[in-house]
């Protein structure tokens, strides 16, 4: 197997070389919170997959309502009128979940086509609307919103931006809301205002009437955990209102429980215009994305296209049964108990990793709920960045995976954790208690 790998599988977001030379870790198995990789060691799973295992691994219910729906319709076209029931139900279930007048879902296959789904949709709007000029969008610097076209030139990491040609000539950015490496006071009501004067500012460098829409992570994942100051998303919301232009939330990452409400815009009572999901929403089990718009913005498309003429969107997989009845019986297990036991490990985790942040290498500790951000320095009064060649990242994946835990280790000196949402507390504190060890390590 792992000569087949080397020589036929291309890895997702990887160096092929550094690939070729290493060789993958074979995973075969999983329950709860944990993973078996293929020499039969245990790893408490510390960032639930790829930020997606939510409700853990092995859930029967999960297995049953998969293996039900693939058995009686495996597959059914959403096209020409068609339907199926496990996505009527759980666009219904969605819509009724969802922030304010979010009641309208498009199925996709992840959270990258979700994101390139809604700029088309929000092209169509445009149109719509009598404002096809409207035609320019601004995210982060440090967001990430996928890995197709549009989503890479949205993202704004450096690694997607390489050899790409993107960011396209309509996707600009503005900095990302980053307090712990703020060059001012890093007080919340600077970071705050500082944002909404550089949205403000590239608006109006851009023309007012050119600009379509913001768009942002509540808490930025890929680009290293980044949790923004109480208040920054409702004043983004609030100067998009203003400045007449969409705002989109992308809670790929934040959206089923992983910072404690079922999407992290309920935290400051935020109604986006627009809103992207996948990973939680079939915690894994089967790929799923969605796209949630308000009802302004879908009978605005609908009431200016002529019946008869069909909105151009659409792949074969939209509104999968199968996936649709994982959202289904994913979503059972959120409201059956999951979400609640997430923010008790989630209070936890933040207990445990506020009272690892003296250690001499960390820097700053930032956690919401089940999603956390450690960020390593080699001096904590200058926050001086540890050596490039110490090849930080590499180095405490292997230490990991050798103490048996599996996190993520950004290329820039930031560990990310992301547990189940079923986690115990006593997994949360082996979990903790096996990373204090594996960067305790680290020191020179
Ligand atoms: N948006 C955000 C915020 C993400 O974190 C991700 C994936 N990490 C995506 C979009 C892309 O989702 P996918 O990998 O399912 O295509």
């Amino acid at each position: 197997l792992l000569r087949t790998d080397r020589d036929h599988l291309i890895h997702p977001v990887s160096s092929w070389k550094d690939h070729e030379a290493a060789g993958a870790r074979i995973l075969r198995s999983g329950k709860g919170a944990w993973v078996t990789d293929s020499e039969g060691r245990d790893l408490l799973d510390g960032f639930s997959g790829l930020w997606c295992v939510n409700v853990g691994y092995g859930c029967q219910s999960v297995v049953d309502a998969a293996t039900e729906q693939m058995s009686r319709l495996p597959y059914a076209t959403g096209y020409f009128g068609f339907a199926n029931e496990a996505a009527i139900a759980l666009a219904g279930r969605l819509a009724a979940k969802a922030p304010g007048d979010l009641n309208r879902v498009f199925f996709s296959q992840g959270g990258s086509d979700a994101v390139d789904s809604a700029l088309r949709f929000i092209r169509f709007y445009q149109h719509a609307r009598g404002t096809p000029q409207k035609r320019h969008v601004i995210g982060l610097s440090r967001g990430y919103h996928g890995s197709t076209y549009t989503g890479a030139g949205l993202t704004a990491l450096s690694v997607f931006h390489r050899d790409a040609d993107v960011p396209l000539a309509w996707q600009h950015h503005i900095p990302s809301p980053y307090p712990y490496r703020h060059a001012g006071d890093g007080q919340p009501e600077t970071i705050i205002a500082e944002s909404v004067a550089s949205l403000r500012r590239k608006v109006e460098e851009l023309g007012a009437d050119q600009v379509a829409a913001f768009f942002c992570e509540p808490i930025q994942g890929s680009g290293g955990v980044i949790v923004p100051p109480a208040g920054w998303l409702a004043a983004m919301r609030h100067t998009c209102t203003e400045l007449g232009i969409l705002f989109v939330a992308d809670e790929v990452i934040t959206g089923f429980g992983r910072t404690g409400p079922l999407f992290a815009c309920e935290t400051e009572q935020v109604v986006p215009d627009m809103m992207t999901v996948a990973k939680g929403l079939t915690a894994g089990y089967a790929p799923m994305g969605a796209v949630f718009m308000s009802d302004a913005i879908y009978t605005t498309i609908r009431d200016n296209t002529p019946a008869g003429v069909p909105i151009g969107h659409g792949m074969t997989y939209s509104a999968h049964p199968v996936s649709a009845a994982i959202g289904l019986a994913v979503l059972d297990l959120y409201e059956g108990g999951m979400l609640e036991n997430g923010r008790r490990a989630g209070a936890h985790l933040a207990e445990r990793l506020r009272a690892m942040a003296d250690h001499p290498l960390i820097g700053d500790v930032r956690v919401s709920g089940l999603l956390a951000g450690i960020e390593l320095v080699a001096d904590k009064a200058t926050k001086r960045k540890p050596a490039a060649d110490l090849q930080l990242a590499s180095t405490l994946s292997r230490a990991g995976y050798e103490a048996g835990i599996l996190f993520r280790a950004f290329g820039d000196d930031i560990i990310g954790l992301a547990p189940p949402l079923c986690c115990s507390t006593a997994e949360i504190d082996l979990l903790c208690d096996r990373l204090y060890r594996v960067i305790d390590d680290l020191r020179p």
